[in-house]
Parts: C-alpha cells; sequence; structure tokens
C-alpha cells in the first residue's frame, strides 16, 4: 500500500487504536485514517482509572492519550459512540451499528476486551459495579467514601488497586477470592502472599478461597427493593455490604474477526507484524493473540506497554517501515504506598530469589528456568526492575547469590552475569 493515499480504519479508539493512528502519522503515512470508537470519549488510558482517577486525584482531562484537538492536527478523523457492526473482508466494507458504512485499504481491530460479569443470582441488583471505563468509574466513586462497605469480588489488578484506593479514602473494602491466593493469575505465590500481607497490615479484609454463591438485595424496613445488601459464600457466609465490585477479569474483543472468518484463538490470531488471516486487517492490544519471542508461546496480553508495542509494529507494516525491536513484556502497579514493576513473562521458572528490602521485608522477586532470568516482580525498587528488564532481554544467567545479596549493588550484578551472557 502506497503511504500517500488509501483509507485505514482502526475499529475502537481506545490504547491501541489512538496509539496506532499516531503512529501512521509519525510514519509518514498521509492518506485518510478513520478512528472509530464506540465510548463518547476521546481516546483515553484506563491505568488511572483504578488509581488517581477514582481517588478524585486527577480529573478526566488528564486521561487523554493526547489533547483532543490535536486528533485534527494530525488529520486524524475520530468518530465517537459509533459501534462496528460487521466487517465485510471481500469488499473491505465496514457497516456500523448507525447504518453507515465506510470502505478501507487497511483495516486495524482495537476492540480491546469487556468484564467478564458475575455468573451467580442477584448480579443484576443495583450497586453492583465492574471498573472498565470512565462512566464505570464515575459510578463508582460514591461506593468509596468514608464509612462505606464496598465488597469486592475478584482478588486480581482491579480487586486490589480499588481496595488501596478504597481503604485510603476511608471506606472498608472486603476483597473475595475464589483461589487460594491473591494475583494468582498473574503472580508467583511469594509476590501473592507479600501482598495479602500488605493490605492486611493496612486493613484491607481479604477471604481467599471464597466462592460467592449469590447477591441479596438489601432488607429491613427502610430498604428499597433492588439495591444489593448482602454476598452468600459458597460456604454459607454471609457478608453485608452496601455495594460490590466485580473484577474477575476480562474477556476479548474478538467476535467482529470471528464472524467474518479471520482466525480466532484466545483472542485474534495474527503474526508478528500484526497481520491476521486476511493480509488486509490487523488486530492489537488486548483482542490480540500473538507467539510471543520470550516464551515461544502464543499470549493475550493485557496490558499498555502490550497495546502500544502491537500499535506501533501494525503501522510500520503498513507503512512499510522496519519495525520496533521486541521488548521484554512489563506491567506495574499501584497499591498503598507499594509501586510493583514486573518484567518478562513468569510460567515457566524453577526457581524464584527474594532480595530483601532495607528493612529486612521481601522487595523484588526474581524468577529462573535453568539458570536463566526470565521474569522479576520488584517492589519500590526501580533499579532491581530495570536491571532485571536488560538481563531478561539478553537471556542472562545471574548468580542466585549476588540476586539475593541485598549488599551487592544490582548494577554489579548485572554486569557480572552481562558478561556470562
Ligand atoms: P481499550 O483501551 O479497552 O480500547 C478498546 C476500545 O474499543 C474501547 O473504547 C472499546 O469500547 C472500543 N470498542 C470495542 N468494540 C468496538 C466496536 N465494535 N466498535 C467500536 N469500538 C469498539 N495496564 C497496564 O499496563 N498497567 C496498568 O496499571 C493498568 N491498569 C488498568 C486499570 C484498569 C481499571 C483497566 C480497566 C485496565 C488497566 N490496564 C493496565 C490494562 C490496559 O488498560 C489495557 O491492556 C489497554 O487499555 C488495552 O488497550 P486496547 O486499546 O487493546 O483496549
Ligand atoms: P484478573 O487479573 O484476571 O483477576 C481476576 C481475579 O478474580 C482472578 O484471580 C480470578 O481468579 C478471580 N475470580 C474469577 N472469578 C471469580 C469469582 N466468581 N469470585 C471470586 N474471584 C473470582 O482481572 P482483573 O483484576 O479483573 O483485571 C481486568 C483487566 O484489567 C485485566 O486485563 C488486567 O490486566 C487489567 N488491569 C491491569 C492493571 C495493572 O496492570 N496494574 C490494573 C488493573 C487492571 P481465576 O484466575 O481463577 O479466574
Amino acid at each position: 500500500m502506497s503511504k500517500t493515499d488509501g483509507t485505514v480504519i482502526i475499529l475502537g479508539a481506545g490504547q491501541a487504536g489512538g496509539q496506532c493512528a499516531a503512529s501512521l502519522r509519525r510514519n509518514g503515512f498521509a492518506g485518510r485514517i478513520l478512528l472509530v470508537g464506540d465510548e463518547p470519549h476521546p481516546p483515553y488510558q484506563r491505568p488511572p482509572l483504578s488509581k488517581a482517577y477514582l481517588s478524585g486525584e486527577i480529573d478526566e482531562s488528564r486521561l487523554w492519550l493526547q489533547p483532543p484537538e490535536t486528533w485534527a492536527e494530525q488529520d486524524v478523523q475520530l468518530r465517537l459512540s459509533t459501534r462496528a457492526k460487521r466487517i465485510d473482508p471481500d469488499r473491505k466494507l465496514v457497516i456500523f451499528a448507525n447504518g453507515r458504512e465506510e470502505t478501507y485499504t487497511r483495516l486495524v481491530i482495537a476492540t480491546g476486551s469487556r468484564v467478564r460479569t458475575l455468573p451467580v443470582p442477584g448480579a443484576e441488583l443495583d450497586g453492583v459495579r465492574y471498573l472498565r471505563s470512565i462512566a464505570d468509574v464515575d459510578a463508582l466513586k460514591a461506593d468509596v467514601q468514608p464509612g462505606k462497605r464496598i465488597a469486592i469480588i475478584g482478588g486480581g489488578y482491579i480487586g486490589l488497586e480499588a481496595a488501596s484506593v478504597a481503604s485510603k479514602l476511608g471506606a472498608a473494602p472486603i476483597v473475595i477470592e475464589a483461589m487460594d491466593r491473591l494475583l494468582a493469575r498473574v503472580a508467583v505465590p511469594e509476590v501473592s502472599e507479600f501482598y495479602r500481607q500488605a493490605h492486611d497490615q493496612r486493613g484491607v479484609s481479604i477471604r481467599l478461597d471464597s466462592q460467592v454463591a449469590a447477591l441479596k438485595p438489601k432488607s429491613g424496613l427502610f430498604a428499597r427493593g433492588k439495591a444489593v445488601g448482602r454476598i452468600e459464600l459458597a460456604n454459607g457466609e454471609k457478608i453485608a455490604c452496601d455495594s460490590v465490585l466485580v473484577g474477575i477479569g476480562v474477556i476479548p474483543n474478538q467476535e467482529l474477526a470471528a464472524s467474518c472468518g479471520l482466525t480466532t484463538g484466545n483472542g485474534i490470531v495474527v503474526d508478528e507484524a500484526c497481520r491476521t488471516s486476511d493480509p488486509n486487517i490487523y488486530a492489537i492490544g488486548d483482542c490480540a493473540e500473538q507467539l510471543n519471542w520470550l516464551t515461544g508461546t502464543r499470549l493475550r496480553l493485557e496490558s499498555v506497554p502490550n497495546a502500544l508495542d502491537q500499535a506501533k509494529r501494525a503501522a510500520a507494516a503498513i507503512c512499510g517501515v522496519a519495525a520496533p525491536k521486541p521488548e521484554v513484556p512489563w506491567f506495574w502497579s499501584d497499591q498503598f504506598d507499594l509501586k510493583l514493576q514486573t518484567a518478562g513473562l513468569i510460567g515457566a521458572q524453577d526457581t524464584t530469589i527474594t532480595r530483601a528490602g532495607p528493612d529486612e521485608t521481601p522487595r523484588s522477586f526474581f524468577h529462573l528456568a535453568d539458570g536463566v532470568l526470565i521474569a522479576a516482580d520488584c517492589i519500590n525498587d526501580p533499579q532491581s526492575f530495570m536491571a532485571a528488564k536488560m538481563m531478561i532481554q539478553k537471556r542472562a544467567s545471574p548468580d542466585p547469590a549476588a540476586l539475593a545479596n541485598p549488599d551487592m549493588a544490582m548494577k554489579d550484578v548485572m554486569k557480572a552475569a552481562m558478561a556470562g551472557a
């Protein structure tokens, strides 16, 4: 495709879609860019939703990926509150829910993911909330005020970040997790235990191994029929609450792709350039499943760095310029005064090394497979995070005793490991 003409339609005006539009222009694409999203807002970042936006420290304007007027300045046509309904790959056509149609030269699907809903009776009661969008958080803010009892179902990132904000604001959060540990999907048991203790010490109640059986309405003289008032666990326990926040994971928005015949699995299957099984259609961000260079397995990653990387990759392929170098996947989470930075991907590790901080509490955790560093979780420890990221990139084998020794500077641990890599 020529860099000077043609139309690129991007479906989904979120983190990945917005970045892809900006990267196309940065790569010199001079044709038409149509960025279509079904939300009423210009492209925005979601990470602050469960952090500074929920706590009220920042307002909506601080969420925008770039000032809204910049889209027009970059000649990106932003079409908001518009939902794509169907793709016709033979006619290179997108059909929208409002009946309009648009043709493309290249199509980028960046439709993200949606929340998994709670599959129990009572889940439709008033006061049962989710946390994915600006609208969700605007509704949730009243439930994290002083004295409010908020029951949080799911001990993943969403649940724990929201619990930390609720607790800081003076609400009384209780986290209910089905598994026997927190962050079970994304962290090793040592990190789960660190966060269980951290929340416990800061006044957040945690219930592990707890399956929710039903939500029940408030009862009593002044109760109004539809508001949630109680959670019933499978073991019979009843937990009174004023509201419920559900954070039990997400489902990729891949139906548009599947229904037009593109290959899908746990996400829309793409190659290293983010191209789907149709060479004119790309998929990026939370909705895409791609072979990961580090693990050698197909993965669907749900993170901002992944959304940005795939957006740049697709834009480079569309413009015929060199793709960015593969990066080590990384993640972060802010809870209370603790900043977790994770480099790499867990799964294949056979050893986890704990490095203590100055006050003897664990600070960073390094995960090794056959002696090679594959991932690290670093808490308030940016030096270890940066060093680990570089060592993972080089598939280095740091000395386990040196990793565990807080008196040895991380830069020296890294230097020794890189010399042998
Ligand atoms: P999104 O940003 O979700 O954008 C997809 C957009 O497409 C949405 O606006 C959606 O409404 C729209 N859409 C869907 N279907 C259609 C359709 N048919 N037509 C038109 N538009 C459509 N990641 C981190 O790395 N660090 C964090 O700290 C972090 N915190 C998070 C906190 C919260 C509360 C949430 C919800 C997520 C967080 N994430 C974090 C994850 C991160 O935000 C996502 O991985 C990232 O937003 C994925 O980008 P995306 O563009 O694929 O999807
Ligand atoms: P998540 O990380 O998948 O965690 C959900 C947790 O809820 C899992 O531990 C899950 O256990 C548990 N669960 C599932 N069903 C349950 C039930 N019925 N009762 C109790 N617990 C249940 O998802 P999330 O925390 O909802 O986050 C949603 C998305 O936002 C993800 O894409 C996440 O990456 C993103 N996010 C990221 C950050 C960050 O990177 N800092 C912050 C916030 C959100 P199972 O594993 O057994 O299903």
